[in-house]
């Protein structure tokens, strides 16, 4: 897979040297180029220099901050979108993005993370790339708003290489995990057993593999029912009710 990031602080991605990613890059799994916008700001749209390589600008309309110019942006994209490729915007305003969604962008060639900053990126940036063909997602990680698409386009950059295969030494690992089925995981333990007072539950100890199986079960929808309800009802997770 190859993945661009474009963003006007290239230096927050130097974390992607590091850990399984690290590796997978080593491995050549992945491929992951860090571009910073402001090599396509040199000039104005109207073709003038701007010595000051601006990527935004006061918003139409009036209102607070400032929006990132179009046509920076699409001098950057046109350069760097391969064909086929999918175009990841990072947006408080956008779709949740899910465990699902990771595993659907696993399969992508090239995915593209376009990193926003103050109110965000010209809403006709989006609209073009998807006029002309390319898959175009504006995704959120939570209901929070952080200060830029960096942090959002990393986290996602993590759930989704992970689930290349070959990325994991333990393919296994991915199966069972939270939101893989659409619950969260059951809690886990290691040695010692018995720790300040807190013993790890019987049935672990028992060598039963049904029970322990069904245990775990149990206790998957019963964290799930307390803590995310919300999963249940939402068919993106694909639960039965
Ligand atoms: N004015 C925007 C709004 O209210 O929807 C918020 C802009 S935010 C300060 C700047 C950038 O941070 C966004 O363009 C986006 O790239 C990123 N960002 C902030 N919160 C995010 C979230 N929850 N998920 C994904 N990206 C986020």
């Amino acid at each position: 897979m190859r993945i661009d990031v474009l963003t006007i602080f290239p230096e927050f991605f130097s974390v992607l040297d590091v850990s399984l990613l690290g590796k997978a890059r080593q491995a050549e799994l992945v491929q992951a180029n860090v571009h910073d916008l402001r090599t396509w700001a040199a000039m104005k749209a109207d073709g003038t220099p701007d010595i000051h390589r601006t990527v935004d600008d006061a918003p139409f309309g009036g209102g607070a901050g400032m929006v990132m110019k179009a046509d920076v942006w699409g001098r950057a994209l046109d350069d760097v979108l391969q064909p086929g490729g999918v175009l990841v915007i990072p947006s408080p305003a956008g779709v949740p993005f899910t465990q699902a969604l990771a595993a659907d962008l696993a399969r992508a060639d090239q995915i593209a993370f376009a990193c926003g900053r103050y109110e965000g990126i010209d809403a006709r940036v989006a609209e073009h790339y998807d006029a002309v063909g390319f898959r175009v997602l504006e995704l959120s990680l939570g209901d929070y708003v952080l200060n830029g698409g960096e942090v959002a386009a990393f986290a996602m950059i993590e759930a989704i290489t992970r689930l290349i295969p070959g990325f994991m030494g333990n393919a296994e690992s991915i199966v069972e995990e939270s939101h893989a089925d659409g619950l969260l995981e059951y809690p886990s333990y290691t040695r010692p057993a018995s720790w300040r007072g807190l013993d790890v539950p019987d049935v672990l100890l028992s060598g039963h593999h049904g029970k322990i199986e069904s245990w775990r079960r149990e206790q998957q929808l019963e964290r799930t029912r307390i803590r995310r309800p919300d999963l249940f009802a939402d068919p993106r997770e694909g639960v039965a009710q």
